[in-house]
């Protein structure tokens, strides 16, 4: 496993506005679109000529930008779901049934890339990938998560030889109350180590957290079954 440098730049410590931009198709008008917070954000899929002509996709803009926040661990849930509803409401493709080809195409992708990056910024655990795949850190196959705990991979084995045993509803129930505990450790643990700018235990953190979404499917499908 190689050492990964501890890296200081937390992301609350950068700008909370950014600036984009993007050439209309229509009119050819570069808009450069400086957003802060969620305002602005509708000039990021639409141009005012020709009653709000929507764009194309920006390539340069992160999933933190499309839907109107800082980049941050922390966010709050309901305002990017507000955020994301708002924007599916004006980017919808039956919103342009009746519009261009070009239009469809485009409202299309806006809609897309707006479904993918609140999927992702929804949840703790993709909301986190995302923010180390931002710093040039990913979690391969190989990364245990377990560098600075060894005694965590033996728990995990222990955990599933008991699932692999088909254990009672009510052991199936408190493993899962349990690992749900574990699950909500890891995401307090996650809003520290960001806040210092230590990626390096939000990766381990990380992790672990993949074993405990692995037990839970596991838990939930023997629970349904
Ligand atoms: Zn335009």
């Amino acid at each position: 496993m190689y050492q990964l440098r501890h890296i200081i730049l937390p992301f609350n410590s950068l700008r909370t506005f950014s600036s984009t931009s993007v050439t209309c198709w229509k009119c050819s008008k570069q808009l450069n679109i400086r957003l802060e917070g969620n305002s602005n954000i509708m000039q990021l899929y639409f141009c005012g000529c020709q009653h709000n002509v929507v764009l194309s996709p920006t390539t340069n803009t992160d999933y933190f930008q499309l839907l109107g926040f800082s980049k941050s661990y922390e966010i709050d849930k309901r305002a990017l779901a507000r955020s994301y509803r708002m924007l599916q409401s004006y980017l919808h493709p039956d919103k342009f049934a009746n519009k261009s080809k070009l239009e469809q195409l485009y409202s299309s992708e806006q809609s897309s890339l707006v479904n993918k990056a609140y999927s992702t910024l929804a949840k703790p655990y993709t909301r986190a990938l995302y923010l180390l795949e931002q710093v040039g850190l990913t979690i391969s196959e190989k990364d245990t998560g377990t560098g600075s705990d060894p005694s965590f991979l033996m728990r995990i084995m222990e955990l599933n030889e008991v699932l692999a045993e088909h254990p009672s509803r009510d052991t199936l129930v408190k493993m899962k109350e349990e690992n749900e505990g574990n699950l909500s450790d890891c995401e307090k643990e996650l809003i520290v180590h960001f806040e210092s700018g230590n990626y390096k235990m939000a990766k381990e953190v990380l992790g672990k957290m993949k074993y405990y979404h692995n037990l839970q499917d596991n838990m939930e499908e023997q629970l349904m079954s």
